[in-house]
């Protein structure tokens, strides 16, 4: 009872006062067990090209998420030389690849940062379903739960097409697209006039269907294990970017009604 009082509390001062005030007028109590437990724990999930990047940086700005990614905080630890990031450091120096465990305390320590007190989105972990459940005992310790996986689904077809049409000025770096959006005069750069285009090679279509093919074969088992827990949502990464960061805004929303 006490738990859900405060959590409606808390989403009251969000309404009222803004994230922000909400958090300061928060911060001055203590951070108790409940609290920590509301604090959100999304997991994204979607294929490179999915606008992942672009999505997590509209949901940290919405909600006062912080974006995680696997090899930010290994960098970071590192540079921070934590315990876990000088042990990832040995690893990485002797040329071996960071370990779960390694992963997970790297994880651990950023979690009690107190720039993550409005919760986090991991993005790149957990990869397997071996990781998830090890990422569920790590926040279960500490009184908390991965409280969404949000899969951002696609086409393949579509998204082959979108990935391996694509290419930009050499000059300035506007982007242009065989089908979506050629320069006005065919091989002069709108913005520059420069008349070099260049293309990514890694994205012609069949290295754009390989990666797709490996996300989903990677990506199966987690789909499954979060459905098993209630806790998947997939929301459609097809549309126009703003159109997207609706739907995601309004699945963590979703998340965020007192249970
Ligand atoms: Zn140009």
């Amino acid at each position: 009872m006490q738990k859900y009082a405060e959590a409606v509390c808390r989403s009251l001062a969000i309404t009222i006062y803004g994230r922000s005030a909400a958090q300061h007028y928060f911060a001055a109590g203590e951070r108790n067990m409940s609290e920590i437990a509301n604090q959100p724990v999304l997991i994204l999930l979607g294929p490179p090209g999915a606008g992942k990047g672009t999505q997590a940086r509209r949901l940290e700005e919405r909600f006062g998420l912080v974006q995680l990614s696997t090899g930010d905080l290994l960098r970071a630890a590192v540079a921070a030389g934590s315990p876990a990031g000088r042990e990832a450091k040995a690893v990485m120096e002797a040329g071996g690849l960071v370990s779960d465990e390694i992963v997970l305390a790297i994880l651990r320590e950023r979690l009690s940062q107190p720039d993550v007190a409005g919760g986090v989105i991991l993005d790149g972990f957990p990869r397997t379903t071996g990781q998830a459940e090890a990422l569920d005992t790590l926040l279960a310790a500490e009184g908390r739960r991965v409280t969404g996986a949000i899969s951002m689904e696609v086409d393949d077809a579509a998204m082959v097409a979108r990935i391996a049409g694509r290419y930009t000025c050499a000059g300035c770096g506007e982007g242009y697209h065989d089908s979506f959006k050629q320069p006005k005069r065919a091989g002069i750069c709108d913005a520059c006039g420069g008349t070099e285009m260049k293309r990514r090679p890694d994205d012609t279509a069949e290295t754009v269907a390989v990666r797709l093919e490996a996300y989903h074969s990677e990506t199966a088992p987690l789909i499954s294990y979060y459905a098993g827990q209630n806790l998947l949502h997939r929301v459609d990464a097809m549309g126009e970017i703003d159109a997207v960061t609706t739907d995601l805004i309004s699945t963590i929303e979703g998340l965020r009604q007192p249970a």
